[in-house]
């Protein structure tokens, strides 16, 4: 799927650009369309498809963890989908494939095979952004007056653990990350070595050995035949019941679909209750951490039950995993957990720090990504050579200094508990209304950014809430360090969490629609 690859000679132009064509760059096109019907936007994407997370995420068993009623635009539900089922990294491609179509981004608004390197702010009078995209070894240059970020917050792999260890090139088979599948390996009777256990691994496990739960994982994935997972496991996480087993599906199923969305919301959102550090919080918490554990319990095979069910954490410092039936697979023969630490790779496996040595032909690493980064690889030079990035955490504003230029899915703006999407459609409503000053007819605006006091207000509230008032300052509970939501700075020994919106997202919803005119400035 290539479209307008040709790279031009001079500068083209298009009142709005964003680079990346996941989830926000198509809700940002779709949205400027359907609401604004605006339809001069240029979206630059690196790979030669659309998706983004959905793209790359093609392991066996990739799938959404929310319901899918959550998981689609507001705008557009997909009428293939149930409410609550949870649709498949392939289906939520086709999803956006076919919003991209519907709302006029495919054919041609879309430049694929396209890295956005570098944004850099013309001042008045031109007060523009110019874009230096490279694309099949060519430059070539891009103007904007608006310019969206829709980089993704989940998209370089964290393979270091693993490359550093001594003879990490040594080993004679495949090694793959989760997100960077390589489907052209045959892994029939072939023994993988699966490094971590968290959402991906959580899914790839039942879906190698054929025991998903998820019904869309079921019916779509092929028979793998495997022949042997050893899972190394160095981190617990809390494993929850499947949302089959938690919701009464069927009778949610028989509501009107609008009011499946809300319930669904309204149910999302009372998670965060958990997350807050007061009475409340601390007393569901505790609940929680008591009823996960007798689900996990009850679950794994007693032999790994120490080593799956955290011990000394509550719940919620990590991201909770839906069961997507790793639990009851942990019972197949195929199946061995492996606690102890790997400290070397041979040719023919791994080496713990038992000094026993794990034989396997396939290395998957399902060890995340990195996180607290925000527009890798992308230089954003604002007004007077100012840049996007900065020391830990901050800088990251989108404010002082860059005119016009709005991130989605940015820092501090997607939670744990609900949907990343709902978070992508309220920073693109909060955008096009700070815009609309400048768009309106016969406005003479050109230009408008957040004012430097608000930004530094804005920051240090956002952390406050973070570290004071919520789960993930530590309060209670130390292992909050240990969260990939939270980077630590071991110079200054500070904490930051770039990563999370620190309230409800209805509250962010209510705030986009209405910003507070004193933090803008126009010109
Ligand atoms: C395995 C996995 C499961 C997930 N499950 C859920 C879930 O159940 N619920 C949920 O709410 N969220 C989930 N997420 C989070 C998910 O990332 C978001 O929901 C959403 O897909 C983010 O969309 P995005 O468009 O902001 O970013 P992405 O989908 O990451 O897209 C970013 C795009 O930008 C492109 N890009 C980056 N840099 C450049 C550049 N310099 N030039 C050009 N293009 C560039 C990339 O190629 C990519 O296509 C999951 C993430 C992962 C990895």
């Amino acid at each position: 799927m290539t479209d307008s690859n040709d790279p031009p000679t001079t500068a083209t132009y298009t009142q709005f650009a964003c680079i990346g064509a996941g989830f926000s760059g198509i809700g940002l096109g779709a949205t400027l369309k359907l609401k604004h019907n605006i339809t001069d936007i240029r979206i630059f994407e690196r790979e030669a498809e659309l998706g983004g997370t959905w793209h790359l995420n093609q392991y066996p068993g990739a799938a959404c963890d929310i319901p899918s009623s959550l998981y689609t635009f507001s705008f557009a539900p997909c009428p293939q989908w149930t409410s609550t089922s949870l649709p498949t990294a392939p289906q939520i491609k086709s999803y956006l494939v076919s919003i991209a179509e519907k709302y006029s981004l495919l054919p041609g608004r879309i430049t694929f095979c396209s890295s956005v390197q570098k944004c850099e702010w013309l001042p008045s009078p031109i007060s523009r952004w110019r874009l230096t995209v490279l694309s099949h070894n060519a430059i070539f240059h891009h103007e904007c007056q608006f310019l969206f970020s829709g980089t993704g917050i989940l998209f370089h792999p964290k393979t270091s653990s693993f490359f550093s260890l001594p003879g990490a090139g040594s080993f004679s088979g495949t090694v793959m990350h989760s997100a960077r599948w390589d489907h052209s390996v045959d892994l029939s009777n072939k023994k993988v070595m699966l490094f971590g256990n968290g959402c991906s691994a959580s899914q790839i496990v039942p879906a190698l050995l054929g025991r998903s739960n998820n019904a869309e994982v079921c019916s779509s994935e092929r028979d793998y035949n495997v022949g042997k997972i050893t899972q190394f496991v160095h981190s617990r996480h809390y494993v929850i019941p499947s949302l089959a087993e938690l919701f009464p599906l069927a009778l949610l199923e028989r509501l009107p679909r609008g009011l499946q969305r809300l319930l669904c919301i309204l149910i999302g959102e009372m998670d965060f209750i958990a997350m807050r550090e007061n009475k409340v919080g601390r007393w569901i918490r505790r609940k929680k951490t008591e009823e996960v554990k007798r689900y996990m319990r009850e679950t794994v095979p007693e032999r790994y039950s120490d080593l799956v069910v955290p011990e000394g954490v509550e719940f919620g410092y990590k991201r909770r995993v839906y069961d997507p039936g790793y639990l009851r697979a942990l019972h197949d023969e195929r199946v061995e957990l492996v606690g102890e630490r790997v400290v070397e790779v041979v040719p023919e496996g791994v080496k713990t720090e038992g000094g026993r040595v794990v034989e396997g032909d396939v290395i998957v690493l399902a060890t995340g990504f990195e996180t607290n980064r925000f527009l890798e690889g992308v230089e954003v030079v604002g007004r007077g050579g100012e840049r996007v990035g900065g020391p830990l955490g901050g800088g990251y504003g989108g404010g002082g200094g860059f005119p016009n230029f709005f991130m989605l899915a940015g820092p501090n703006s997607v939670t744990g508990h609900t949907s990343v999407i709902i978070a992508i459609e309220n920073a693109i409503t909060l955008a096009m209304n700070v815009i609309k000053p400048i768009l309106s007819k016969g406005s003479k605006l050109r230009e408008v950014e957040v004012t430097p006091e608000a930004e530094r207000q804005w920051v240090s509230n956002v952390q406050d809430e973070l570290n004071n008032k919520t789960i993930w300052g530590g309060g209670g509970n130390k292992a909050a360090a240990e969260s990939w939501y939270v980077k630590l700075d071991e110079k200054t020994g500070k904490r930051w969490n770039a990563m999370l919106y620190p309230g409800y997202q209805l509250g962010a919803w209510y705030r986009a629609r209405k910003p507070r005119k004193e933090d803008w400035v126009y010109q």
